[in-house]
């Protein structure tokens, strides 16, 4: 199975050549096709399976192909529960993305925020960022969620076992109604499994 088989376009098919990719891994194989569809998933997934590339590749993709509105605005929100975590998935957004027209950038507390108000106010597509300073530069005005075709959980299970549940839950409820869903995580407890049952539509399934 190569990566042109999954549906992938010549400039995502590019960049994955110039990171020295030469096969799609299992969860790439199994949940790129589906987010292609424009499907919700439920995915598990350990780091280290090649789960960053298997949202954030047919994520640019739908991105890339959709309908862009005259003005930039956040079109697909990553959530991820560590600032290392969000520098990583960012850093795959830009490689992945390299030759598209699409802009992204990371949002994460403790550092100053008048970098990440200033990327905002400049517009971007794709945002990638930690709960709670989200919802800080959200209450301030600064960040505009009503535009997400796209939302990603990182860990999801990470995120709840640092307390994120109710930063989630506030910020899920600026999103508008009608979206694509994607959550990962790598253990099921019974309430990732209640946040998946809010969460998502019909989800296919994706294990690894
Ligand atoms: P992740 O599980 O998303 O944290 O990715 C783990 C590592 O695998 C990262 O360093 C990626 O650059 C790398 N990787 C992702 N997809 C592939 C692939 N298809 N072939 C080789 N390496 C990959």
């Amino acid at each position: 199975m190569s990566f042109s088989e999954l549906g992938l376009q010549d400039d995502l098919l590019r960049a994955i050549t110039n990171q020295g990719y030469t096969q799609p891994t299992p969860i790439q194989q199994k949940a790129i096709p589906m987010v292609l569809a424009g499907r919700d998933l439920l995915a598990s997934a350990q780091t280290g399976t090649g789960k960053t590339a298997g949202f954030t590749l047919p994520m640019l993709q739908r991105l890339n192909n959709g309908k862009r509105p005259g003005k930039r605005q956040v079109r697909a929100l990553v959530l991820t529960p560590t600032r290392e975590l969000a520098a990583q998935v960012g850093e795959s957004v830009t490689d992945y993305g390299k030759y598209l027209p699409l802009t992204s950038h990371i949002i994460f507390g403790g550092v100053g925020q008048n970098p990440q108000v200033e990327a905002l106010r400049k517009g971007l597509d794709i945002l990638v960022a930690t709960p709670g300073r989200l919802m800080d530069l959200q209450q301030q005005g600064h960040v505009d969620l009503s535009q997400i075709e796209i939302l990603v959980l990182d860990e999801a299970d990470r995120m709840l076992d640092m307390g994120f549940i109710h930063d989630i839950k506030r910020i899920l409820k600026l999103l508008p109604a009608k979206r694509q869903n994607l959550l990962f995580s790598a253990t099921f407890s019974n309430e990732i499994q209640t946040l998946a049952t809010q969460l998502l539509d019909n989800p296919a399934l994706v294990e690894v």
